[in-house]
């Protein structure tokens, strides 16, 4: 009977399942992601075809996808109203393989140590990891073409399958898994559900288990904003951040040129890093048209964004790009490239729009934009503007630009100082000249703060330095009363006595007009103010 075929798998194929059955990965429950993505993906096409106008077999179904479970008879089904298969696509999509994913996938699979099977989908060759859980697979389907006939195809994943004609069915498919005997768990209604909201929540279809709908959480980031309540942003962002408070900030944006993509980021009210937590895993989710690509993509933006959660999809990407092609990606880059850009833009709306709650942030996450700062030039500029500090001028956070529209008319540099805290700056010799000419000084904390004005250098055409540097030249210096001062004779033998009794603790006395009512000031004689100083003598031991 020439409707009634058997056929070997490709010899990859062949050498693949082998492997899929004969191994014990603790994972095995990733088999369900794989079929229903593959169920959302001929949704997905049919839905391409209803929209371009295509004639559509069964128009009237609704697309869906159902698990059907009978525990009596240890079997799953998952059913997809989509595009269907017929039976040269049945041959060709899971009997050989189109791409190299298997060969690359058993490669992958076989060096080193790593045994990640979950990256199986990855390397497109998802379906068969319905035969990690199942001893038989039955694949049901119908073509949306018009007038195609349906088949079913079987296989116990040893080197054959069988397919026949089926006149019975509808459009789309039904794969049918008869599970292992130790894969018992799959025909259970409570554990598909979990499986389901912990991998398949936002698929953008209903999922129906036993009837019961259960994917209630949409794909909200490829929605209008004005069709998002804020309750169902807060609700996504418990669900993606593993969160039970609401978010700080939150971003959603689309964008076509010059890369299609459609984000929405949160940034959480805590910082875990505080809280001893150890380093953060990147938290935002790779989406490609709404199916999970890469979970925690450590790709999709740099390290120092760590503390952002969310999604980021693109139409653009492949949906079986592998992690190591993902490296070194230029489609990658270039989407890291926009979607950072765009979220320090967002930081500096906010920071214009709501600067309470930007300094809150600032608070929090401050320490990350400075490891950016110090770390990526690429958004040097953006980061700069982020910046903030305590101000001799202000109770308020100042960032450089609010200095600069403080600054006196002819003022030529931005100053700055290091202390524990704003008392202890205040009291500081250091600061005398500068409140003597109401000249406004940033106060620094952390020695990460010096580093990085220092290595700033100037903003905005100005320069910047610290205040404990002995060329300061502080504009309007020689105006101040000298009436009290020494004579050049007395001051030259204070110089040489000092000189004397100080030795080689000092590199240079010199005479200073900086001080208005102390006597003497320690200065550094390099361009390093005392903080980065500090810091080298402990790198040093
Ligand atoms: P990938 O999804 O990455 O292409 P898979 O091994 O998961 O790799 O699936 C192989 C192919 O089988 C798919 O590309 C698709 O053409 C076909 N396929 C699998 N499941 C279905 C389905 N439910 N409906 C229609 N086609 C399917
Ligand atoms: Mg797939």
């Amino acid at each position: 009977n020439p409707q009634n075929q058997t056929m070997e798998f490709q010899a990859e194929v062949k050498q693949l399942l082998n492997i899929v059955i004969h191994s014990l990965y603790t994972d095995r429950e990733i088999f369900l992601r794989e079929l229903i993505s593959n169920a959302a993906d001929a949704l997905e096409k049919l839905r391409y075809q209803r929209v371009a106008g295509e004639n559509v077999d069964n128009e009237e179904l609704s697309l869906e996808i159902g698990i059907e479970l009978n525990e009596e008879q240890n079997s799953l089904s998952i059913i997809d109203t989509g595009i269907g298969m017929t039976r040269e696509e049945l041959i060709q999509n899971l009997g050989t393989i189109a791409h190299s994913g298997s060969k690359a996938f058993i490669k992958y699979l076989s060096e080193g140590d790593k045994k990640d099977f979950n990256l199986i989908g990855q390397f497109g060759v998802g379906f068969y990891s319905a035969f990690m859980v199942a001893e038989k697979v039955t694949v049901e389907s119908q073509s949306y073409l018009p007038g195609a006939t349906g088949c079913t195809w079987r296989s116990e994943g040893a080197g054959s399958y069988t397919i026949e004609d089926n006149a019975e069915l509808t459009r789309g498919t039904r794969i049918t898994l008869k599970l292992k005997e130790d894969a018992q768990q799959f025909s259970k209604a409570e554990t598909i559900k979990r499986i389901i909201k912990q991998y398949s929540g936002f698929v953008p279809f209903p999922i129906l288990v036993q009837g019961e709908k259960i994917n209630t959480v949409q794909a909200i980031w490829t929605k209008n904003k004005n069709e998002v309540s804020e309750e169902d942003y807060n609700e996504f962002y418990k669900y993606v951040a593993n969160a039970y408070d609401e978010p700080l900030l939150k971003l959603h944006f689309s964008a076509d040129a010059p890369i299609n993509i459609n984000a929405l980021l949160f940034v959480p009210k805590t910082n875990l890093e505080g809280f001893g937590f150890g380093r953060m895993e990147p938290g935002v989710s790779l989406y490609c048209r709404k199916v999970l690509i890469q979970q925690q993509s450590k790709e999709i933006l740099p390290d120092w964004l760590r503390f952002v959660k969310g999604v980021v999809d693109s139409e653009e990407l492949p949906l079986n790009i592998s992690r190591e092609t993902m490296q070194d990606s230029a489609l990658i880059s270039k989407l890291r490239r926009v979607l950072t850009g765009r979220f320090l833009k967002f930081l500096n709306e906010q920071a214009k729009n709501s600067p309470e709650k930007y300094n809150e942030f600032w608070e929090t996450f401050g320490a990350y934009l400075k490891e950016g700062l110090a770390t990526d030039f690429t958004h040097r500029n953006e980061l700069v503007k982020l910046l903030r500090f305590e101000s001799s001028k202000s109770e308020q956070l100042a960032s450089l630009q609010d200095y600069l529209d403080r600054m006196k008319e002819d003022q030529q540099q931005i100053y700055y100082f290091n202390g524990p805290n704003r008392e202890t700056i205040e009291a500081s010799p250091y600061m005398e000249i500068f409140k003597d000419k109401d000249l406004e000084v940033l106060y620094t904390r952390e020695a990460a703060d010096d580093y990085i004005l220092s290595q700033l250098g100037e903003f905005e055409g100005k320069k910047i330095v610290s205040v404990d540097q002995s060329d300061l030249d502080i504009e309007g210096f020689a105006d101040r009363d000298q009436a009290q001062s020494l004579s050049a004779e007395e001051t030259n033998d204070l110089i040489t006595w000092l000189k004397d009794a100080l030795g080689d603790k000092v590199t240079e006395v010199k005479e200073s007009k900086r001080l208005a009512d102390s006597p003497a000031i320690v200065l550094n004689p390099d361009h390093l103010s005392s903080s980065i100083q500090r810091m080298m003598q402990l790198m040093n031991k």
